[in-house]
């Protein structure tokens, strides 16, 4: 398929899907990228990849000198395009699995890995748009992989992100977000701080509201693709508002990070 303004070559996404393995492998880790104040992302060199779509996941497995294994999932932030997997991962307060991944993973140790997984809460360009991404906190990180596969893929497809953070300071990506919505006038990007802002700040103050979403996500008769993830909580309220405004449930994609919602 020809990728508008860009080469005819083929990109991953253009291939036919073929069942991946889910076999564990290693993977080295090349870099390690400090987001936030709790956030890293890990980029790994994977001894063999299959490829992935933008919004999959990988699990991690841990396993303890005396055998103990831990394993946790981790949705995949960098595009198909991309050789390297980066993994975007927030301290949660005593977690077992993330705080060896902030505190004592180093560049060139090997993480045991596999994926990628899930096929449910995926977008390629080839699916068009437009898609409205509603992320919460580290929710970003799948809907990452998409907005990056679309710059990639040259794809003039209308998107917009909505993304509640605590603070800005603890928005992820917020430099490279904020280049792509500068430089792309088909992407729409909105912050929405809940806790704390600069006091010139001209964006929304508050938790994700009805007016919010209605504001920006397109009509119904767009027929906007909706990918929603974060908290529980926060997934679940956003959905629901979102059929509250009228839109098909069958277009709402989620996924739910926290156990608890908090
Ligand atoms: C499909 C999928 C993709 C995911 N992708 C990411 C990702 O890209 N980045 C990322 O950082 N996390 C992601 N997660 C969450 C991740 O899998 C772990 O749950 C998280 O890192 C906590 O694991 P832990 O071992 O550190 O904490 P645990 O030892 O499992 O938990 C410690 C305590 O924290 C609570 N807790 C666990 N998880 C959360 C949470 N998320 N928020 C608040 N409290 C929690 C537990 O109930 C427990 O009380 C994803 C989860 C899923 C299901």
């Amino acid at each position: 398929m020809a990728i508008p303004g860009g080469s005819n070559v083929m990109t991953a996404t253009d291939a036919p899907l073929q069942q991946p393995s889910i076999a564990w492998q290693t993977g080295r880790v090349q870099a390690i990228v400090a987001e936030t104040s709790r956030v890293k992302s890990i980029i790994l060199q994977p001894a063999n990849w299959s490829g992935h779509w933008p919004g999959q996941h990988v699990d991690i497995r841990l396993t303890a000198d005396d055998g103990y294994q831990a394993e946790r999932s981790y949705s995949i932030a960098s595009p198909p395009e991309e050789k390297l997997l980066a993994l975007t991962v927030e301290r949660v307060e005593d977690g077992e699995v993330s705080s060896y991944l902030l505190d004592e993973l180093r560049v060139g140790d090997t993480l045991e890995f596999r994926g990628p997984i899930g096929w449910h809460f995926i977008w390629s360009q080839t699916r068009g748009g437009p898609i409205c991404l509603v992320a919460g906190g580290t929710g970003i990180t799948p809907l990452m992989a998409m907005l990056r596969h679309r710059t990639r893929s040259l794809a003039p497809i209308p998107a917009s992100l909505i993304y509640s953070a605590r603070s800005l300071a603890e928005i992820v990506y917020r430099d490279e977000l904020d280049t792509m919505a500068r430089d792309d006038r088909d992407l729409r990007l909105v912050y929405a701080l809940t806790r704390e802002h600069p006091g010139d700040w001209n964006g929304h103050r508050g938790r994700v509201n009805a007016a919010l979403l209605a504001e920006n996500s397109f009509t119904r008769e767009q027929n906007p693709t909706f990918f929603i993830c974060g908290p529980t909580g926060f997934v679940e309220g956003i959905s629901s508002m979102l059929v509250k405004l009228g839109f098909d449930p069958l277009a709402i994609r989620t996924e739910r990070f926290g156990p608890t919602g908090a």
